[in-house]
C-alpha cells in the first residue's frame, strides 16, 4: 500500500481521496480550505499542514486543483523538489495542454515521473468511484499510475504521450457541450411543435438522435433517468466548468491552427448562459436559457 499525498479536496477530490484511503492507501490531505480538509479527514484520510508536509515522504502525489494557474504554482513551488524523487506524480485537475506538457517537462528534468490524468464523470462518480480517467505520459508512467487510479475508476485508459489526457478531456467536452445545446434546443422545438417531451424522448433516444446529452443526462425536468433537471439543475457538472473547457478546447484548437465552428458556438452560448448568472447551475440548465423562462438567481 502507497503513501499518498492528496493536494485539493474540493468537489472531486473531497469525494476521490476516501476512496484511495477505502482501498487501503495511507492518504495524506491538504487544502487550503479547512471546510474541504476536515470533510476528507473525517472520511479516513490523514490530515496534513502543507502541501510541503503532504509530499515530504510519499510514494505518490495526485492534485485535483481549479485550473492551471493552481497546479503550475503547487508544482513548482511546494512538490517538485520536496517529494522524493522517487514519488509518482499524478495531475487530475483539467488544465490545457500546454501547460500539462510543460509541467511535465519541468518535473521530468529533474527526475520525476509525471502524467496527466483528467477526468471524466461529476461529482457523484467521484463519490462513488466511477470516474474514467484519461492518462497522458510513458508507457511506463501508465503502468505505475493504473493501480492508483483504479479505487478510484470505472475505467482508467491509456491516452498517449504528455498532454494526451488533457486533449482528450477537451475533445470530449466539447462534443458534450456542443450536445447538450442542440439536444436542448431539438426538445424546446418539440414542445413547441405540439410533441409530448416523453414521447419525443423514447422516439429521439432510440433514433439517430440519441447521445449521451439525451439519454443519460435529459435536460427536461421528469424525462429519461433522474438528471439534475430534476432537481432544478442544482448539483451535476456547473455551467462555469463547461464553459472553462470549451475556452481551453478552443484555445487548443487555436494552437494547432483550427477553426472549429460548433465548438466556438457552444463556448458562446455558455458564456451568455454564465454571464446571465447561470454559472453555478448544471450545464443542462441552458435549456432554460433557449426556452426563455431563465430567471438570474438575486446578486448575493
Ligand atoms: P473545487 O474548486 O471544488 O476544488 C478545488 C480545491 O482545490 C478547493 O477545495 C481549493 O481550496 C483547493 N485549492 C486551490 N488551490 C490550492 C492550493 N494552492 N493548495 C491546496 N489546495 C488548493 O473544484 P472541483 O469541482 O473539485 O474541480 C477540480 C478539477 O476537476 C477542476 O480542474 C475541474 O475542471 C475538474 N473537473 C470537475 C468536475 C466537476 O463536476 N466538478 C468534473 C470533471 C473534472
Amino acid at each position: 500500500m502507497a503513501k499518498i499525498a492528496f493536494i485539493g479536496l474540493g468537489h472531486m477530490g473531497g469525494g476521490m481521496a476516501p476512496n484511495l484511503a477505502e482501498a487501503g492507501h495511507e492518504v495524506r490531505a491538504f487544502d487550503l480550505s479547512e471546510e474541504a480538509l476536515g470533510g476528507a479527514v473525517e472520511k479516513g484520510c490523514s490530515r496534513a499542514a502543507s502541501t510541503e508536509e503532504a509530499v515530504k515522504d510519499a510514494d505518490v502525489v495526485i492534485t485535483m486543483l481549479p485550473a492551471a494557474k493552481h497546479v503550475l504554482g503547487v508544482y513548482r513551488d511546494q512538490v517538485l523538489g520536496k517529494a522524493p524523487v522517487s514519488a509518482l506524480l499524478i495531475d487530475c485537475s483539467t488544465i490545457d495542454v500546454a501547460s500539462a506538457r510543460s509541467i511535465e517537462e519541468e518535473a521530468a528534468g529533474l527526475g520525476y515521473t509525471m502524467v496527466d490524468a483528467p477526468v471524466s464523470g461529476g461529482i457523484a462518480a467521484a463519490a462513488s468511484g466511477n470516474l474514467a480517467f484519461m492518462v497522458g505520459g510513458s508507457d511506463e508512467a501508465f503502468a505505475r499510475a493504473q493501480p492508483i487510479l483504479d479505487p478510484m475508476a470505472k475505467a482508467v485508459i491509456h491516452a498517449g504521450g504528455a498532454g494526451a489526457g488533457q486533449a482528450a478531456k477537451i475533445c470530449n467536452n466539447m462534443i458534450l457541450g456542443a450536445t447538450m445545446i442542440v439536444t436542448c434546443e431539438a426538445f424546446v422545438m418539440a414542445q413547441k411543435l405540439g410533441l409530448d417531451p416523453q414521447t419525443f424522448f423514447d422516439i429521439a433516444s432510440q433514433a439517430s438522435g440519441q447521445s449521451w446529452s439525451m439519454t443519460t443526462y435529459c435536460p427536461v425536468p421528469g424525462v429519461g433517468p433522474t438528471t439534475p433537471a430534476d432537481n432544478d439543475y442544482e448539483g451535476g457538472f456547473a455551467a462555469a466548468l463547461m464553459l472553462k473547457d470549451l475556452k481551453l478546447a478552443m484555445e487548443a484548437a487555436e494552437q494547432v491552427g483550427l477553426e472549429l465552428e460548433m465548438g466556438e458556438e457552444a463556448e458562446e452560448e455558455f458564456e451568455k448562459f454564465v454571464e446571465a448568472g447561470g454559472g453555478g447551475k448544471d450545464f443542462s440548465g441552458i435549456i432554460k436559457m433557449i426556452d426563455g423562462s431563465w430567471k438570474a438567481p438575486p446578486k448575493e
